[in-house]
């Protein structure tokens, strides 16, 4: 059986990881006007699960969770984080079953709320900073979500998808400060609520033709 010993170095090499993490969102957060949530991001990862099975299985230049799954098929950290942060599109994958039968049933994604979104966007740029270090652009997290795309398709909201797609485009194109006023000023006032309507609208028009 493959294990992995837990080091002194391993615990303080992912204390600092999820702390400066956490700094990095946090600082992206206020720049939208969420205190709280900047405050609170990722607290879960200081817990009994996710901390040691971070600090057992820490790489150092990739996601400990990564580590676990080779080993086990499965990040019981993970799934003990995403069931209890909001910020991730998993925290919303909900299952349908109309018939009671199984027939019909299938994964159905909620609408995760505006600032949830908007907290999803700082966490991203902030891991995609530390990820790619100096090679870090402001197209960074669009590049990021292309890659996971085929997959999360599935199991994201067309309204999440929308926005999501439409802030980590125009963090390439505008770049951050840009993208967190706008998020800021715009988003989360809703101001451009008719914007989401409509493109909601013709998204799942197209997915029906
Ligand atoms: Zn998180």
């Amino acid at each position: 059986m493959t294990s992995e010993s837990i080091t002194l170095q391993k615990i303080i090499g992912h204390f600092f990881t999820i702390t400066k993490h956490r700094h990095l969102v946090r600082r992206n957060c206020f720049k939208m006007g969420l205190y709280y949530q900047g405050l609170t991001h990722d607290l879960s990862k200081y817990s009994f699960t996710e901390f040691w099975k971070g600090a057992r299985y820490f790489q150092g230049t990739r996601s400990p969770n990564a580590r676990e799954r080779e080993l086990f098929g499965y990040s019981s950290a993970w799934l003990h984080h995403k069931g209890r942060n909001r910020h991730h599109f998993e925290y919303w994958i909900d299952l349908y079953d109309e018939k009671q039968d199984g027939t019909g049933s299938g994964i159905v994604p909620a609408k995760m709320p505006d600032r949830y979104v908007a907290e999803m966007i700082a966490d991203r740029v902030a891991a995609s900073m530390v990820y790619k270090g100096d090679d870090y652009t402001s197209a960074s997290s669009y590049e990021y979500y292309e890659r996971e795309k085929p997959v999360a398709v599935h199991l994201i909201h067309p309204d999440t998808i929308n926005k999501l797609e439409f802030f980590l485009k125009m963090l390439s194109e505008q770049g951050e400060n840009a993208t967190f006023k706008y998020i800021k000023e715009i988003f989360l006032t809703g101001k451009d609520r008719l914007r989401w309507e409509k493109e909601l609208e013709e998204r799942v028009k197209n997915e029906r033709k």
